[in-house]
């Protein structure tokens, strides 16, 4: 592998090691920086910047997000109003001057952050469109992460610090608030574009290959947008610092509200977790490690950004041991839409059929929501309309309406659920058949319906195919294509094929005979 320039081998040996080490190196790793009586303020900080790093040399490799460089090279001294001078100067008031006594210009924070945010669309405006501006000479930075590991510097200490915050907050009154909680993370342009636009397929009925990757390459544009991303470890940080604040003021009530809003929002919401990424669970961590906090998170709506982070994220095993351990309170208070959110952060914990852990959390997430929610949440999950496969809630919905009593313990649950490994083949298709949209039915009937290979109504259905317009629509023709992938018969003795109708079930079997008896005793071989 080629190592980009200024790569420090030693640290991506360390960090190839953690990622597929033992798991107590990760648990010690998802534990960096957690303060503790004894510790020193600088150590926890620096802690969780050497996790900042660790996530910039994952950028390096896949030459994302952070490695970004700048456009103009840093001048000695840097120029007045440049990037790196606000940068640095936010830095040198908030840390050197505050720690120094040397009567710190808090007053000046809200204004230096708006000029960084002013300059990073400067700069991303140019990233995405190529178009120079006069401000481009502003933008005097060696490299993205340049401009957000200083400012995650400063955020992390204003949290970690209570006086600190507290005599920031005195001296900038309401701006700040304005600045941190009140304006709009700027997500660019084309993303707001993109975001419509993936709205509208949603919704369409017909949306096809086509329509999926002209949305594609919109996104892909948005996605060079990294203006919110790169200043969210320091929004994060200060949002949480809001959080937990101590006193019970009127003014502290209204920024923890608005924080939490916040955090819930930019973490639940699909697109934004899309823009955030790692980040900002990183800047998360302390919701994780505090129960009391977690609490309030998941009561305004975060469960699905804690059960997300179960899935694909830097806190997995934080945010597994979080779930395991989340006091009953969190599953209380939670709304259709919070709900809904939370099974389809489920789907993206794909390991679970595999692995204890991950099993653990799915189990438990069942558990406490079918107890105090009932079969609604699994049916509405079960409906969803996006991309991701909800077959699991089909078949939880299914077994749930079963005679019989339903799952009441936690075992019971996990029983049900292992039962999932064994679904055949020929039960999920028809799941993800009732799932598909009317061009996605169109263009799978050579994978899903009737396993006869001769099928008379495949046939018949191809051919209408053929003489079909996107856009004119035949209520008749579509119920009678849905029906076909709908309600079919699986071979009793192996349940792996299914018929449409008796006959072809009796055309297929000379050739199906010989597999059956073979799936047969593969079936016997490994009980059920
Ligand atoms: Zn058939
Ligand atoms: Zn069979």
């Amino acid at each position: 592998m080629d190592m980009p320039p200024g790569m420090d081998f030693d640290a991506l040996q360390q960090l190839v090691n953690i990622m597929k080490g033992p798991h107590e190196e990760m648990i010690r790793v998802q534990h960096l920086g957690r303060p503790a009586y004894g510790k020193r303020l600088k150590h926890v900080v620096d802690e969780r910047l050497q996790l900042a790093h660790s996530a910039y040399q994952m950028n390096q490799i896949t030459g994302g997000g952070f490695a970004g460089k700048g456009v103009v090279k840093l001048s000695n001294p840097p120029i007045e109003n440049g990037m790196m001078w606000t940068v640095e100067t936010l830095r040198k008031i908030v840390i050197e001057d505050y720690e120094n006594r040397s009567n710190p210009e808090f007053s000046r924070v809200p204004a230096l952050l708006t000029r960084i945010r002013e300059l990073l669309r400067v700069y991303y405006n140019f990233k995405v469109t190529a178009v120079r501006t006069a401000d481009l000479k502003y933008c005097d930075f060696p490299r993205i992460f340049d401009i957000s590991l200083p400012m995650h510097e400063v955020g992390l200490t204003l949290q970690l610090d209570p006086p600190r915050l507290k005599a920031l907050i005195d001296a900038t009154g309401s701006e700040l608030e304005r600045v941190v909680l009140d304006v709009a993370p700027d997500i660019g342009p084309y993303r707001a574009l993109a975001m419509n636009y993936e709205k509208e397929l949603r919704r369409s009925e017909e949306a096809d290959d086509t329509d999926n990757l002209n949305v594609g390459h919109i996104t892909d544009k948005a996605d060079e947008d990294l203006a919110a991303y790169a200043a969210v470890w320091f929004y994060g940080d200060m949002m949480v610092a809001f959080l937990m604040e101590k006193e019970a003021t009127e003014d502290q009530k209204r920024r923890e509200k608005k924080s939490l809003q916040r955090l819930v929002f930019w973490s639940s919401n699909k697109q934004m977790r899309r823009i955030y990424g790692d980040c900002l669970t990183d800047s998360m961590r302390p919701i994780y490690w505090e129960p009391r906090l977690l609490v309030k998170f998941c009561q305004a709506g975060g469960l699905a950004a804690l059960l997300g982070d179960c899935g694909m994220s830097t806190c997995k095993a934080i945010a597994e041991d979080a779930v395991l351990s989340l006091p009953d309170a969190a599953w209380e208070k939670q709304t259709k839409r919070s709900l809904f959110d939370a099974t389809q952060s489920l789907l993206d914990i794909t390991e679970w059929r595999e692995s204890r852990k991950p099993l653990d959390v799915f189990t438990m997430s069942c558990y406490n929501i079918y107890k105090r929610y009932g079969i609604s949440p699994f049916e509405r999950a079960s409906k969803n309309e996006n991309w991701d496969e909800p077959v699991i809630f089909h078949y939880i919905s299914h077994q749930l309406k079963k005679e019989g009593l339903p799952p009441k313990t936690q075992a019971e649950w996990r029983g049900l659920l292992r039962d999932f490994e064994n679904l055949p083949d020929s039960l999920e298709r028809r799941y993800r058949w009732s799932n598909l949209n009317i061009s996605g039915q169109w263009s799978c009937i050579e994978f899903y319906g009737c396993d006869n290979k001769a099928c008379p109504e495949k046939a018949e259905l191809m051919r209408l195919r053929k003489r079909r317009v996107k856009g004119v629509r035949d209520a008749e023709t579509e119920a009678r294509l849905y029906d076909w992938g709908k309600k079919l018969k699986s071979c009793s003795s192996c349940h792996t094929k299914t018929y449409c109708t008796p006959d072809c079930q009796k055309a297929a079997w000379p050739s199906h005979k010989a597999e059956c008896a073979r799936e047969r005793r593969n079936q016997n071989a490994f009980p059920t």
